[in-house]
Order: structure tokens, then sequence, then C-alpha cells
């Protein structure tokens, strides 16, 4: 049995305590073939410990003729620990690790199989205690990660810090996979009065993957590092709820990630193939969708209609015209989300280049491919932009050899119509469509770089995510209630000067982005009287300005108009266009765990009892 070829004993008898009655039984069933794959299924969680515990039942020592259980405490330790991550992959604790059932206790006579593993772990312990103990630090596999990888990945890190994230699912993407977001914050699964919400975006081109490890590295570094009592991370988590989708187009990451292991192949002269991906496959979703142009482009309304003066230019409605056009299931789900949360700020990571690019992305004027565009809050923007890009490693950098287009003369930023001109982005569509301000931080010139690359790059980019996360305190922050002390939701929040207004949320708390300096700010809804404040936001100022506003009910409501973003918006009805014709396979797919293919393609029998609820 060559996957307990490492116990430290050597005589073994069948039938087992399963029942096996030959070895070659034993090695064909679903136990072991399971023990087999753990490693790979927990992604080294628990391992060898499973492993090792699952072996002492297939396989216990005998001696004179009698075979000896393994210990119930033993079992029971291995329960406590390592259940978390079963439940993370959505799989039943293995019946044969029943520890009431086939262990033993200590008074009947067992074995501790992991006996070994403990002395082994108690010397590296005591080795690695002579080590900057002042320093605890985060150990993260500085690897790429699969897709099935990734999703485990994010429970087993939303399960270890369950008090401060929580993973869910936004929707599916074209070829059935989960759009997982992971959440942090003090509060997991609702928002707090006056708490901004921020989303991280990464892999959104399936082939521009350096984003996506950066998230599932940030994901991990931000629970232990909550654990471990750093403050600064205790702090951002406890006053901000960060949303991270490590990946907007699994599909593609799947293709690009398999032409890359085609390309390299273990020559040398190989090696290189990475160098190749510029070409890779996989920028678009499998229907072939560039999900970058698929938002509705709100850019050219704005630009037609910016001159007329009752025109709004915050919660542009989305063109019927639109949805006739062909919308893939992982912009759908991704608008929905948008739309579902009061995101204040968003970041959208891609690769190809270094440099941060902010709205709008979309010209002016149709004919300038390259076009200075900006929006209403070009200076928010730079400020941000200028934030992620000053704290990063080297984006700011002076450097002129970089990428092929340069970026040095204005340190690391641009408006992204500047640079080239593109309709129907992402950011464009945060901007117009609700009160979120989006980033698109391109990450370096290699779009899916060599393994060895992930690390230095997360150091170039850790400082930057952070300051990029904590930037969302800056501003004015309050709450829009009515003389009775109610709470205003879709109270529109003025700046004098910035033709962009934000608008409240469910529990009338809003954000302004703003820099430092003297603002006229004014709170208005519909049926009640306006407000104007008078701000001043210093310069040193780490933490968003408070101001609310109590509004007056007025007159009757009775000549109310519909306003224009009130009117029907096919979101709700589109659930139903968007179901493609699910075959046999696609319910099979839906129903069973992403690991269910390791058994069901081998030939043993089921094992049911893995799936949990049945
Ligand atoms: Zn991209």
């Amino acid at each position: 049995m060559g996957y307990c070829n490492d116990m430290d004993y050597s005589r073994t008898m069948f039938p087992n305590i399963l029942g096996h009655r030959t070895r070659l039984e034993a090695e064909s069933g679903p136990e072991y073939l399971l023990l087999s794959v753990i490693h790979g299924l927990l992604n080294g969680e628990c391992s060898p410990d499973i492993r090792l515990v699952g072996c002492s039942v297939l396989a216990s020592p005998c001696q004179n003729d009698k075979m000896i259980k393994p210990c119930r405490s033993t079992c029971d330790a291995l329960r406590k620990d390592c259940f978390h991550a079963f439940e993370a992959i959505e799989m039943a604790w293995p019946y044969f690790l029943d520890c009431d059932r086939f262990f033993a206790s200590e008074e009947e006579g067992c074995f501790d199989p992991l006996v070994k593993l403990k002395g082994i772990r108690r010397t590296s312990e005591l080795a690695m205690s002579g080590l900057s103990p002042e320093e605890p630090s985060t150990i993260i596999q500085f690897t790429y990660t699969s897709n099935a990888q990734m999703y485990s990945l994010l429970k087993r890190t939303a399960a270890k810090c369950s008090h401060i994230s929580h993973v869910y699912s936004i929707g599916r993407s074209t070829e059935g996979r989960d759009l997982l977001v992971i959440e942090f914050t003090n509060n997991p699964g609702q928002h707090e009065l006056l708490e901004p919400e921020i989303k991280l975006v990464g892999n959104m081109h399936g082939n521009e993957v350096l984003g996506r490890q950066l998230l599932l590295y940030m994901a991990q570094y931000l629970c232990s590092e909550y654990i471990l009592g750093n403050h600064r991370i205790q702090t951002l988590i406890n006053t901000t709820r960060i949303h991270i989708l490590a990946s907007m187009n699994p599909d593609g990451y799947e293709l690009a990630a398999s032409e890359v292991e085609d390309n390299s192949h273990p020559e040398p002269s190989q090696q290189e193939g990475h160098l190749l991906n510029g070409w890779t496959n996989g920028r678009t979703n499998a229907q072939n969708i560039d999900l970058n142009r698929n938002f509705p482009d709100l850019t050219s309304i704005f630009y037609r209609s910016r001159r007329s003066r009752h025109f709004r230019i915050d919660h542009i409605p989305i063109p019927d015209a639109y949805w006739f056009g062909k919308v893939a299931p992982e912009t759908y789900a991704v608008m929905k989300w948008i739309r579902s949360l009061p995101f204040v700020q968003s970041a959208s990571l891609h690769g190809g280049e270094l440099v941060v690019s902010y709205p709008f992305d979309f010209s002016k004027d149709v004919h300038e491919e390259r076009m200075f565009s900006p929006t209403p809050d070009e200076q928010v923007f730079k400020q941000l932009a200028r934030t992620y890009a000053d704290s990063h490693a080297t984006m700011s950098n002076n450097d002129t050899d970089r990428c092929g287009a340069s970026f040095y003369r204005t340190r690391g930023i641009i408006n992204g119509a500047l640079w080239y001109s593109f309709a129907g982005g992402m950011s464009d569509f945060n901007y117009l469509h609700t009160n979120c301000l989006e980033l698109t931080v391109e990450l370096g010139c290699d779009k899916f770089p060599s393994e060895s690359e992930l690390y230095p790059e997360w150091k170039r980019n850790k400082e930057a995510l952070l300051s990029f996360m904590e930037s969302v305190h800056r501003g004015i922050k309050g709450v829009v209630t009515d003389t009775d002390g109610n709470r205003i939701k879709g109270a529109t929040v003025t700046v004098r000067g910035i033709r962009k207004d934000v608008t409240t949320a469910e529990d009338g708390d809003y954000w302004r982005l703003l820099n430092p300096g003297t603002h006229i700010m004014t709170a208005t809804a519909k049926g009640y009287s306006r407000v104007t404040k008078r701000v001043h936001l210093p310069y040193r100022m780490n933490k968003a300005g408070r101001v609310d506003f109590v509004l007056a009910k007025v007159g009757s409501l009775s000549s109310l108009s519909l306003d224009t973003w009130d009117r029907f918006d096919p979101y709700n009805q589109f659930e139903r266009y968007s179901e493609p014709g699910i075959g046999a396979g696609g319910i099979e797919r839906e129903e069973k765990p992403w690991w269910w293919n390791y058994f069901s393609q081998s030939g043993v029998s089921p094992p049911n009892w893995l799936l949990r609820n049945v």
C-alpha cells in the first residue's frame, strides 16, 4: 500500500477493521483512493495527518496475530483540527474516521499513528523558535492556484477567520464556475452604518493572472495578520468592509493556465515559455466576450446629455438596447453585485503594463483614440491613483525602460482615454451607474509571470493594496435623516464644483471621497427641503470627516414625477434569459461538489458517504 508505507510498523493483517479481506480489496476501495488524493483536495491542510490516521484504520498493526486499533484520542484531536477543512470543500467527514466506531481507548490498548509525526514537529518547532520571534509572519504559498485550489483556499481562509470573514458567490461563469467573493469585516455578512465598502477584482481578463494571485495572498494575509494581532490590519478590517473577487473570469484562466503549462516543458530552454504568453488565449470569457468591453456604455450617454441642464450624471440608467446584445454571465453577475452593495471605491487588477488608469476610459471625442477625458471627479481619481502608484515599489519610478509605452512622465498614473479609448468598460460603468470610484491597476508587463516572480510581486504590491484600501477613509461621510430621525434612503449629496452626486444607501448613510480643502455640500431628497453646509477638510486627516444632514419635509408628495432612474429596468427579468439549457451533465455538476470527479471517474464504488446532506 504505497500511500501508507511511511507508517512506523511493517506488519498488518486482513480482514482489516473495515472488513476488507485482502490488501488488493483495501487498495481498490474508495477509502484508499481518498487517502491518495486528500493532500491535493485539502490543499495540503491536515496533511499528512489524515492520511496516516486513515492508513492506521485501513492497515492496522498487529502483534501475535492480534490487531491493534488506533487511539480514539488521536482521532478526536484530528477531527477537531481538520473538520473545518472538510467543511470548506463541502465534504462530509469520512465514515472510516468515525472515532467511536473504528478506534479504541488507551485502556483497551491502542496505538497513536501520529506519534512519529508529533516528534518531528516538536523538533522543528524548537528549531523555529530560534528565529526572529518578534516578527510573526503569515505562511503563504507563493505558487499559482488552480480554480479548484482557489475555491478551497477561499473557503478555508473564511473558515479559519469565520469571525471576520465570509465567502459568497455572486453567480457563475459561462462554464458554470463559481464567481466566489471573500469578504472581510468585523461583522461579516452585513452592512454596518457608516462603514465604507470596497471591492477588489482580479483576473477579469483570464490571461492576466497576477492580480488573481495577489488577491488570494491578500485574503490569507488579512486573515492571518488579524489573528496575530497586527494592529494596522485589525483597524482596517474593523472599520471597512472589504470584498475580494479574485477571479472574475475563471474560464479564461483555465484556458490560459493550460496553455502556459503546455509551453513550459521541462527543457531549460523552454522555461521562458511564459514570455510568449502575451499571446496566450483566455483574455475573454468562454463565449469569446471581452468582459471589459461588455458593460453598458453609459459614457456615450453622458457625453450626449451632459450639456442639458437637468441631466443627472449619477446613476445613469442602463439603456434597453443593451439587453438585446450579448451580456456575458460574468458581466451580469458583477453588475448585479455592484448594484447590490454601497461600494465606495474599487480596483480592478490587470496586467500587461505598469500603470494605474482611471476613468473615463472612453474618449469624449469618438474620433480621438487618445484624448484626455476627465470625469467631474478628476482630482479625486488622480489622488486615488497616486495612492496606489506611490505605495507600489516601482510603479512611480521615472525609469523609461518599461513595457513599451511609458508612463514615467506622469509617474505611473494616467487617464484611461488618454492612454487608449474603449467603450463598455467596467470602471466607467461603476462611475456612471453607482457611487463607486474604480481604478484599473496594470500590475506589470508580464501578464502571466513565472512562479518565481510571485513573491517579489507580492512584496511590490502589498503596501499599495493596503494603502489603497485604507484610502477609502478619506473625504466625508455621514447620515441623512428627516426631522424625526428617520434615515432617508436615496437622498442626494452634492459637492459644489463637482457635477457628480452620491446617493445615500439603505440606512441613509453616504460616503463622498474628497480631497482636502473647503467644500460646499448640499443634501436633498424628494419631498424634503435642501440643506447646505460648508465643510473644511484639513490636509492631515486619517479618517473621513463626519457630516450629517437633517432634512425637513415640504409640501405634498402628489406632484412627484417618476425619475428616469426609477423606470423599468430588466435586471430582475434578465435572470431567465441568462439560464442556458442545462443538460444532464450540467445538473450533475450543479449537485455534486467539484471533487466528485476524482471518484466518479476512477471506477471505485461511488463514495456517497463523502457527500453532505445525503
Ligand atoms: Zn486586462
